[in-house]
């Protein structure tokens, strides 16, 4: 009989395809020890042992002394498309999504990621060039927010037909050439919650941030290391509180992106205790490193972390932990940008001014370890807490109803963590296509020792063995 009804014929008599046993189950309630069925791409079961079916499954994963974790969901990435000069660039970044623990994540077709001037223009055409272009290249699975640039012909028109196509979140800049001006802004808010999805903000003020820049040249204060000075924790809490303002006339939910700031927490924490309805996410180069990095001697060196936001004062880390803990940001995600110090970087050691260096550190592979390693091994965060913020509130507000959860029913989206391993981050150790690590040298615990996408191997003890076009886009057509 063939493979379809051989699986029939097993599930006929009841046997389970594979039981992950004697790990201890994380969710974002508790942790116990419990075996997981997976039947079908699906999780089947999760009881105290599953001893009997595990007698006769197909395959048994040892997890004794693991934790099973959710996939991590990484909704903040910006990959780049495959080209024909770089034909592996989509592809390698998910094999590294995967590898540091990453199931799902979701990309941005902004410029600078390989999307064509068209796609600018009109988002139902950005939305088919990119699945075209993406289509059968990812090792995990995979969805899409896009890029509502201010050049666009008429993107209020157009964004019912993207959410209806499976792209729920999209996101606006208030900041760079591409910017949306604000009332663009304030009525793609209501289109788009009118359709049942989201728009997502990045919010920095332009007329602050433009001054700022041009007194920073003027004064001849061009390299790298004046980056931060450029964008001061105001600029970024003037826009998110105007941001919010458009949310709660709209009557809209908004996703403030990356935010880095103590001051613009307080301006969420202001919205949320005035009904709207926020989320907001930091990222993990602003809870691990701060604004010292920009004293930096060497200017290459120094514009890998020209980031924006940018990095901040201790200060402003500390209040994004007890942000993460206390429940006023929602979840965690990379802002990946996979800039290379060969490349995009090193065009500040020929004379490019800091307001011109390509934005953006890559960080797909070390969501995981990073917020394992420095905010539950620190005792910053529980474990719990780490899993609602990597997996299971981003899924719950992106829309990736499969996703996000160990529960009966659910994508058998599975990670088995070693949370005794310790080793030193290092750019040569990762797979990402970028050629640097901001962690570089940085002392973590836990390392991902295997990972399942729909039940079936990507990550198996530490090695790589998915296959090119196995991730599904995820369509993604409302927001819980
Ligand atoms: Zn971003």
């Amino acid at each position: 009989m063939g493979w379809r009804a051989a699986d029939q014929d097993r599930r006929g008599r009841g046997l389970t395809e594979l039981v992950v046993r004697g790990g201890t189950v994380v969710t974002a309630q508790g942790s116990r020890p419990a075996d997981i069925a997976v039947d079908g791409g699906r999780i089947s079961a999760i009881e105290p042992s599953l001893e009997g079916p595990a007698a006769s499954a197909d395959r048994v994963i040892d997890a004794t002394g693991m934790l099973v974790l959710p996939g991590v969901v990484d909704v903040h990435t910006h990959t780049r498309v495959a080209t024909d000069a770089e034909p592996d660039r989509f592809f390698q970044d998910s094999v590294a999504a995967a590898y540091g623990g990453t199931t799902s994540f979701l990309s941005f077709n902004n410029p600078g990621t390989g999307s064509s001037p068209a796609a600018e223009r009109s988002l139902r055409t950005g939305l088919a060039e990119w699945r075209a272009a993406t289509d059968g290249d990812s090792a995990i699975d995979y969805g899409l927010s896009l890029a509502v640039s201010g050049h666009a012909d008429d993107p209020l028109a157009e964004l019912p037909a993207t959410i209806d196509g499976g792209v729920a979140t999209s996101k606006a800049f208030m900041v760079f050439d591409f910017r949306l001006p604000d009332e663009t802004l304030f009525d793609a808010m209501r289109v788009m919650a009118d359709r049942g999805g989201m728009l997502q903000v990045h919010c920095e003020d332009p007329v602050l941030l433009d001054h700022a820049v041009a007194a920073a040249l003027q004064r001849g204060d061009t390299l790298p290391r004046h980056h931060a000075a450029s964008r001061p924790p105001y600029v970024e809490a003037v826009a998110t509180a105007r941001a919010l303002a458009f949310a709660r006339a709209t009557e809209s939910p908004v996703h403030v992106v990356h935010l880095s700031s103590a001051a613009a927490l307080d301006e969420v924490r202001r919205a949320r205790a005035a009904g709207v309805r926020v989320s907001a996410e930091t990222c993990p180069h602003y809870l691990v490193l701060t604004e010292e990095r920009y004293d930096e001697p060497d200017p290459v060196q120094c514009a890998c972390y020209v980031i924006s936001p940018p990095l901040r004062a201790t200060t402003d880390r500390d209040a994004l932990w007890e942000g993460l803990a206390d429940g006023s940001l929602d979840l965690v995600a990379t802002d990946h940008v996979p800039d290379r110090v060969g490349v995009e970087k090193a065009e500040a050691g020929s004379g490019v001014s800091f307001d011109r260096i390509s934005n953006g550190a890559p960080g797909i592979e070390t969501l995981l370890t990073v917020v394992y390693s420095e905010g539950v091994a620190r005792g910053r965060i529980t474990l719990e807490r780490m899993v609602d913020l990597l997996s299971t509130t981003p899924a719950a507000r992106f829309g990736l109803a499969q996703k996000g959860a160990l529960e009966v029913g659910r994508d058998a989206d599975i990670v088995v963590f070693d949370p005794s391993a310790r080793r030193t981050m290092a750019a040569a150790s990762l797979h990402h296509t970028s050629d640097y690590t901001p962690y570089e040298g940085l002392e973590v615990s836990g390392a991902v020792r295997d990972v399942l996408v729909r039940g079936t191997d990507v990550i198996r003890d530490g090695a790589f063995v998915g296959r090119r076009g196995f991730g599904q886009f995820v369509e993604r057509v409302s927001i819980v």
